[in-house]
């Protein structure tokens, strides 16, 4: 019920205009643009629609069931974020599960911390690692390294069937309608929580404050009955929905403060990244006080 309220009714809930303009009952009243230079690939998956574009100023541009999932010009702020505010909360991550992912951008970040030593990931959808191996070769790169154990199923399904074994669990999930809809439940934290190694700690993709604060405010509720340590973080990237992107953390250990780096960012890793560091990592969960107002209530 509190999905729909937010997200409107499926009919209209999302679509992209053969101008590339994203239109959706998720964010009604408002409207994104991109020139679309050239349709690169445009199919039906088993779940989704898979459209991949080439715009004049974005770079190459993934888009499924009409949302804009990730441009090539913007991407690295996201992923960054996502991976890199747990990782580095992690003293030492080694064991790193990735829900979601497709197009890869995360699976790069996660590669870049020398003390990981396996990430399983669960992708529903094999056509979005094909297409983004094809069309976005600098997120997908990461595919063939020796370290990944690639699944393709349900990530709901597939946490069942695991327990106590990730110091790090990222879910980069598409919005809470069509295949993703279930990574937004309670049941799902639960099995987050169970997955995860005692100092475990888990980071998801946390919508925009602007046009979500409902769904996020009901997420941090329930996850405070779930984990010991909740906080969100956000920061700017500019092709999603009003230019916000939240970061739901949540720890299994009371006295892990997740807002601040628990490792040094060496400079051999600072060097490949463009948006994360540690002050920005602890600048990310410095919220404006209408979202505080809400988030405590
Ligand atoms: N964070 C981006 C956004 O919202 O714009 C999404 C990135 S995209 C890589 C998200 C991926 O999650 C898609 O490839 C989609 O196929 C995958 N996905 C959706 N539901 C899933 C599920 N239940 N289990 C595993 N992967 C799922």
């Amino acid at each position: 019920d509190d999905l729909e309220k937010i997200n409107g009714s499926d009919s209209d809930s999302k679509q992209l205009k053969s101008d590339g303009q994203e239109m959706g009952g998720a964010w009604p009243g408002q409207a994104f643009s991109l020139q679309v230079k050239k349709t690169l690939f445009h199919e039906k998956s088993k779940y989704q629609d898979v459209l991949v574009f080439e715009s004049t100023t974005y770079g190459n541009v993934l888009v499924l069931d009409g949302i804009i999932q990730a441009t090539e010009r913007d991407e690295f702020s996201y992923q960054e974020m996502l991976a890199h505010l747990p990782l580095f909360a992690h003293p030492n991550p080694k064991r790193v599960l990735i829900i979601g992912g497709g197009d890869g951008g995360i699976l790069r970040e996660v590669l870049k911390h020398e003390q990981v030593e396996k990430v399983t990931m669960c992708e529903i959808d094999e056509m979005v690692i094909e297409v983004a191996k094809k069309y976005l070769p600098g997120m997908s790169c990461g595919f063939n390294d020796p370290k990944l154990d690639l699944y393709c199923g349900d990530g709901f399904e597939f946490l069942k069937n695991h327990k106590n074994e990730f110091d790090v669990i990222i879910t980069d999930s598409s919005d809470p309608v069509g295949p993703a809809e279930s990574l937004f439940g309670q049941s799902y934290y639960e099995l987050l929580r169970d997955a995860l190694n005692d100092d475990g700690i888990l980071s998801s993709q946390g919508e925009s404050v602007w046009l979500h604060l409902n769904l996020i405010a009901h997420l941090i509720k329930f996850n405070r009955q779930i984990f010991p340590t909740v906080n969100y973080g956000q920061s700017i990237v500019s092709t999603y929905p009003s230019g916000s992107m939240g970061y739901l953390i949540c720890a299994k250990n009371a006295n892990r403060d997740v807002t601040v780096p628990s490792r040094e960012v060496s400079p051999s890793i600072q060097s490949q990244l463009r948006f994360y560091n540690s002050e920005v990592h602890r600048a990310a969960f410095v919220l404006p006080q209408f979202v505080k107002n809400a988030l405590n209530q």
